[in-house]
């Protein structure tokens, strides 16, 4: 497992990397591991898988929300600026589909509010901005879910420069403990087997390569894809790198079909797809009617949820498959 830790943290260009079991662990073990609890607030995006807020949750923080931008499905600098309290004591960015937050910005906030950041960087291994990898810039939280680019199958990994974060963490993973029956804190099993590990080494070595066929992929679907009208086609940011964990497309009003029977039509022609993530936060009951949850109008993620849709991009697709899927598109679309 240290060997894999050692990998991982090379991969991101940081100094520690401590392994868990999961990415939402990740999360809740990045945040207590900093003594965030009850009393504090995290401000992060609506538009997420909903690890990232039963996250926080489960440290007994609430959580605020501030829009995203419809460029990079992650927050949106100016809307956080907005959004951020007197009582805000962490960011959270969710680096979604494989690129990074617009970061500068969001860092300036940070220093400006005195936060704490937390990088949900879930879907974002290898992921880069201004040449800083994602979970170089705070603590980073990564998954190792099967459907990710990196996988064990289960597991997690955080990433910090910070020698005592990182010291925290690796007692806090064991139970609290420092040594046998020695509890230094109230900790949990966040443990990462070594079966895991050993599953997560051997793909560091490839993972470049299985990138820069995600890349390729994603070059290709927006070669064939460029103009089809009402189709917004994923961009790279400046300055950013992306790892394709996804290829997401906004389908707008004025395709020829809406997203909804987009989906279901190239279902039909056998080409898969996926919506994520079709609602916000907010709109599910157990959280709109939840007391950790402040809720906010995000018009903007809003929008992108009910437009998205994202199209097979993965390392394993031939160039006939890419083709195949970009016909199917067209085709329904014309
Ligand atoms: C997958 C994911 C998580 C949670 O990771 P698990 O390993 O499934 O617990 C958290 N946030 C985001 C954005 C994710 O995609």
């Amino acid at each position: 497992m240290a060997e894999f830790e050692a990998g991982f943290a090379a991969l991101c260009g940081v100094e520690h990397a401590v392994a868990v079991n999961n990415g939402s662990t990740a999360l809740t073990a990045a945040l207590l591991g900093q003594g965030v609890g009850p009393g504090d607030e995290v401000l992060t995006s609506p538009f997420t898988f909903i690890a990232t807020v039963n996250a926080v949750l489960a440290t007994g923080a609430r959580v605020r929300f501030a829009d995203i931008t419809a460029e990079d499905f992650a927050l949106d600098p100016a809307a956080v600026a907005k959004a951020v309290t007197d009582s805000t004591t962490v960011l959270m960015p969710v680096h979604l589909f494989g690129q990074t937050a617009d970061m500068d910005p969001l860092m300036s906030i940070v220093a400006d509010h005195d936060l704490k950041l937390v990088e949900d960087a879930a879907q974002a291994h290898g992921a880069r901005y201004r040449n800083r990898s994602a979970g170089a810039f705070g603590v980073g939280c990564f998954s190792f879910y099967a459907t990710k680019n990196l996988t064990t199958g289960e597991g997690g990994m955080i990433t910090t420069g910070d020698a005592e974060i990182a010291d925290r963490l690796r007692v806090l993973r064991n139970q609290g403990m420092r040594a046998r029956y020695q509890y230094e804190m109230v900790g949990h099993n966040y443990r990462m087997t070594d079966l895991a590990a050993a599953v997560g080494l051997p793909q560091l070595a490839g993972y470049a390569a299985q990138v820069d066929r995600r890349r390729r992929n994603a070059a290709r679907l927006t070669e064939r894809l460029e103009g089809v009208p009402g189709l917004t086609l994923p961009r790279v940011g400046e300055g950013r790198e992306h790892v394709w964990h996804q290829y997401t497309v906004l389908v707008g009003d004025d395709a020829a079909v809406n997203r909804d029977e987009l989906s279901l039509q190239l279902t039909e022609r056998g080409v898969g797809n996926g919506i994520y993530y079709p609602y916000l936060v907010g709109d599910y009951d157990c959280y709109r009617r939840h007391p950790g949850v402040e809720n906010a109008e995000t018009p903007v993620a809003r929008r992108v949820s009910s437009q998205c849709l994202s199209l097979p991009v993965h390392a394993a697709l031939s160039e006939d498959d890419v083709e195949a899927v970009a016909d199917a598109v067209v085709d329904v679309l014309s």
